[in-house]
């Protein structure tokens, strides 16, 4: 199973803002979106960076609330790992493990098409499990 049966169900939609967006202003996004992380792309939709709340959490303990005035490209990580369509969804897991992040971007041709995040992997292999136990049990009452 690769990363396109996950944005197949949870389709494409991406929220990416600016380099130059403040941090405050990027609060608002995840708070009202209720997600954990923004891809920060420029307009032609290459990713330049990203912000997950973990960021946030450190600039505010490092410089205190004045951290929300900076502008975005001074916190995000600029050196992001990403999936594409193809991608196996365990290679995906792996590359969070071994990154020690919870979000991958998906790109297609350089350009931002999808997020997968640990949440929506988590969602997948519970549902496959799911679906191998009734395989499972579906061919034990046939026998
Ligand atoms: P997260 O677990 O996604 O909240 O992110 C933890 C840290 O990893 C933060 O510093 C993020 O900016 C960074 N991060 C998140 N996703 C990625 C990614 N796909 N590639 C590189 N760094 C990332």
């Amino acid at each position: 199973m690769n990363v396109a049966s996950i944005l197949s169900t949870k389709g494409h939609d991406v929220i990416t803002e600016k380099s130059t967006t403040l941090l405050s202003d990027i609060c608002t996004t995840l708070a009202e979106h209720k997600i954990g992380a923004i891809v920060i792309a420029d307009d032609a939709g290459h990713i330049e960076g990203i912000i997950s709340e973990r960021d946030i959490v450190k600039a505010i303990g490092t410089s205190g609330p004045t951290a929300l005035e900076k502008p975005v490209s001074e916190v995000m990580t600029k050196s992001v790992v990403t999936c594409t369509d193809a991608d196996s969804v365990n290679a995906v897991m792996a590359k969070m493990s071994a990154g020690r992040f919870r979000h991958v971007p998906v790109t297609d041709d350089g350009k931002v098409t999808g997020v997968i995040s640990i949440g929506d992997v988590v969602k997948f292999k519970i549902a496959q499990a799911e679906m191998e136990a009734e395989q499972m049990r579906s061919y034990i009452s046939m026998t």
